[in-house]
Formats: C-alpha cells, structure tokens, sequence
C-alpha cells in the first residue's frame, strides 16, 4: 500500500491519481496510521512546505517518516514534498528530511510565472504536462543525482535511489506517467 502524507496541501489528488491505477493506499495524520501497515511507498504532496513541516514535528509523524525514508522506503515528493525532501534550500535555512543530494529554491519561477502549465521531456516516460504552482526548482544537483526533466532551463524532476522528486504536480493534470514511473521504477510494482 501507499501511504499519502494528509496533514495539508493536495493529498486527495494523488489519492485519486493511485486509485484510477488500481492502486491502495491510505493516508496518513496521525502516528496510529502508521500501524499495521505493509507500506510499499510514500507520496509527499504540494501544499506548504512551512506549515506541513511544523504539522509532522507536532504530530510526531516526523522521525518514523524519516527513519522510513532512510531505510529505502520509495518516496515521491511534489512540490511542497520535494522542498520537504531536499538536502539544502537556497532562500531558506530549513531542512526537513534531507533525503536527496540536491538545492532547491522555493517559490523559484517568480511572481509572472506563479502557475503555470507546460509540456515537457521526461526521462524515459517522454512528454509530460505538467502543472506548476508557486513551484520550487533545483537550483543544485550533486553527481549521484539523476535529473529526469528541465522546463525554462531548471530541473524539476529528480531521483537518488529511493527517492523521487518533481516540482510540478502530475496528480493535477489526469496525466498517470509519472505516478506510473514511481510505482514501477522506485518501487518495483509492476
Ligand atoms: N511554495 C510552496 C512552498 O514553498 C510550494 C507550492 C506547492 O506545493 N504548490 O511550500
């Protein structure tokens, strides 16, 4: 099964995305979620990265999370969850979980291009749409990272090992190939 973080932001969004796929999942508020659970994946979504960080420190969801992702538990983050994922963020001391090598800046398109949506290549999928929302880019990714897509001369999709990360949000557009890639090429479903 596939927990998906629900503390803010879009989560009901990759609920549907996993259910049109055929795939359970359950989210996840509370540490009793957690219980009993064979988890096969995490999905962090969009929201606030400020406000969702304060929630999993006061719901004490923060260290299983993270002891879960370290341990190589797959892991997507949107948006929101990829800042939470992040190694360094560049206009901002912060860092969450700190589960891939790479420096993302937030709210990094600018005030013009606030949201948007564009189509663009992704690394063995092909042409993806892809919505952004007051979206973060990585501004930095070290030699271990893979970049699996660019828009405007950024990166906005990412993987290290167990790790995924875009900043766009695949959940919005009804487009399954990227939560497909997750399910597939990080956690082995086939
Ligand atoms: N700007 C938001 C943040 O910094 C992310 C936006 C999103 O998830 N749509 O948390």
């Amino acid at each position: 099964m596939i927990g998906v973080l629900a503390l803010q932001g879009g989560f009901i969004e990759h609920i549907n995305t996993l259910n049109k796929l055929g795939i359970d999942s359950f989210e996840i508020r509370k540490l009793s979620d957690l219980e009993n659970k064979q988890i096969d994946g995490l999905i962090l979504p969009g929201g606030e990265s400020t406000v969702i960080g304060k929630l999993l420190r006061e719901t004490g969801l923060f260290a299983p999370i993270k002891e879960m992702i370290d341990s190589g538990v797959p892991v997507f983050g949107t948006c929101a969850g990829m800042i939470l994922l992040a190694n360094k963020l560049e206009n901002d001391p912060s860092v969450y979980f700190g589960a891939i090598d790479i420096t993302v800046k937030r709210n990094a398109f600018g005030r013009q291009l606030g949201s948007f949506h564009t189509v663009e290549e992704f690394q063995s999928i092909g042409s993806v749409p892809m919505t952004f929302i007051r979206a973060p880019y990585i501004s930095e990714a070290s030699d271990v990272v893979e970049i699996l897509a660019a828009s405007k001369g950024n990166i906005v999709a990412a993987r290290q090992r167990n790790v995924l990360v875009t900043s766009f949000h695949p959940e919005l557009t009804g487009d399954l190939s990227v939560h497909k890639y997750f399910l597939s090429q990080v956690c082995g479903k086939t």
